[in-house]
């Protein structure tokens, strides 16, 4: 795709840099990118990719544009308040760029849609603030072959971690279950408006590496950074061979719909395996749940995690009160049976997104700390 004049002279400073140049210029004229939210993330995402020049954005959003959506959506100005966030954005993608095809996608996606809706795009940026989206287009970036720079931000921490067809983990070799407890609603946990802003830059710049080809991209690392300590911290991921997606014998050979956890239906408790429980505990997590240790006093005594605090499933009934209503609390025992009914009591009482450690303290020191003494 040659350029005109017109963008020969709005992207000199593309052209100036050897590593892109014409040629660069070009490929981004020719891709086609899907931006996945049009919030906090997908709103620097998608105007940096706009301004930059890529061909054809897709922007694609359910919700409508709130006030208290512009502490950090910059997509959007207050006239917008009450439009689809998709139409207003795309708008706003259209007037900043001219020369690009946006495309608005006032939709929800779900396991009967996104093929459909990924099959005209090449490249996707994921900063939904859904669990079951972000899990909904990882798997189906895996199963329909699209890379995908995937974010999420929580209070003033965010990561980032980029997937790329056969060339390294995807989101679910790194959470193989919805047992995150990073990706928490903004509205209940807070957010800087400032975080999304660094995150979704660096999806955008993800996004135009590969497509130009320049750099060496997010692959097998996870970036994570701390707004208030100002720094970055990156993890090495591997592919794992047992995952449910892109593993060698995978569960999912088609998108399905995950289990929905609405604050109003009765949610069933999460289930976290030791290794989950060790990325969230990890350093960098960008926020470690509170740990609630059921066993007895005497066992706890014997060795238990750091910071867990101990509350035996016979007192658990007054004890209640002392469990944090949110942070996706982590019910921990000797081999999973206690901790789980514990789950069930919590969520009864009102506590979001209880979580049971699978296997115990037993299966922790197995397969996570063999240091760590077991009564
Ligand atoms: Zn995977």
């Amino acid at each position: 795709m040659t350029l005109t004049a017109g963008e020969r002279a709005r992207y000199q400073r593309h052209l100036a840099l050897p590593e892109i140049g014409a040629a660069g210029q070009e490929k981004l004229k020719a891709a086609r990118v899907l931006v996945v939210g049009a919030g906090g993330l997908g709103s620097p995402a998608a105007l940096y990719l706009a301004a930059a020049g890529c061909g054809t954005l897709g922007l694609l959003d359910c919700d409508r544009v709130e006030l208290s959506n512009l502490q950090r959506q910059v997509l959007f100005d207050s006239a917008k308040i009450g439009r689809p966030k998709a139409e207003a954005g795309g708008e706003r993608l259209a007037s900043l760029n001219p020369e690009i095809r946006v495309v608005a996608h006032a939709l929800e996606l779900k396991a009967a849609n996104v093929c459909a809706v990924l099959a005209d795009y090449d490249l996707v940026l994921d900063g939904s603030d859904r669990l079951s989206t972000r899990y909904l287009v990882n798997d189906a970036c895996v199963i329909m072959q699209r890379p995908l720079v995937s974010a999420a931000i929580h209070r003033f921490e965010g990561q980032v971690m980029t997937y790329v067809p056969g060339r390294g983990p995807c989101y679910r070799c790194l959470f193989p279950e919805a047992a995150d407890g990073v990706v928490a609603n903004c509205a209940e946990a807070g957010v800087l408006g400032v975080l999304p802003g660094v995150l979704g830059t660096l999806q955008a710049t993800e996004a135009i590496k590969l497509i130009t080809g320049v750099g060496t991209p997010l692959l097998g690392r996870f970036l994570t950074y701390d707004a208030l300590e100002l720094s970055f911290r990156e993890f090495r991921v591997q592919r794992r061979r047992d995952c449910a997606v892109c593993g060698e014998t995978p569960m999912i050979t088609e998108p399905r719909d995950q289990k929905a956890s609405p604050p109003t239906a009765e949610p069933g408790v999460r289930r976290l395996t030791p290794q989950a429980l060790a990325t969230l505990l990890g350093p960098g997590a960008a926020a470690p749940p509170p740990l609630i240790d059921v066993r007895e006093r005497w066992e706890f005594d014997t060795g238990h995690l750091p910071g867990a605090v101990n509350i035996p499933t016979s007192e658990l009934p007054r004890r209640l009160g002392e469990i944090p209503r949110s942070g996706g609390p982590v019910f921990i025992c000797r081999s999973g049976g206690r901790s789980l009914r514990a789950c069930t009591m919590a969520l009864e009482a009102g506590v979001a997104s209880a979580a049971n450690l699978e296997g115990g303290m037993l299966a922790w020191a197995a397969q996570i700390d063999p240091q760590m003494p077991v009564a």
